[in-house]
């Protein structure tokens, strides 16, 4: 098992970008505050299909950072990529 405590040398979570959970935030508990009115996070730009605050997204929307501040003590890396890929496939 690969330890938890240490992930900076891990594989990025493989994102490809589509933005189907940033023109869905009204579907979690957790980016529902993003909520522009009509599901789409007020910070999608919808013409380049990315975020326009990339930089300074907020954590639920940092894969890495906040598998690191709540869930590294539950869940291998490879588990929350695995967990997450299924949500996206939901959505
Ligand atoms: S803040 Fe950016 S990354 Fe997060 S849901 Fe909105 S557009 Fe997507």
């Amino acid at each position: 098992m690969i330890p938890t405590a240490n992930i900076s040398t891990f594989e990025p979570f493989p994102c490809t970008a589509c933005g189907k959970c940033c023109r869905q935030v009204h579907k979690s508990d957790q980016t529902a505050f993003l909520d522009r009115g009509d599901g789409i996070c007020r910070h999608f730009d919808a013409a380049t299909n990315l975020c326009r605050i990339y930089d300074n997204r907020p954590l639920v929307c940092r894969v890495e950072d906040y598998y690191k501040t709540y869930l590294s003590s539950e869940y291998t890396w490879e588990e929350f990529i695995r967990l997450n890929l299924e949500w996206c496939e939901k959505l």
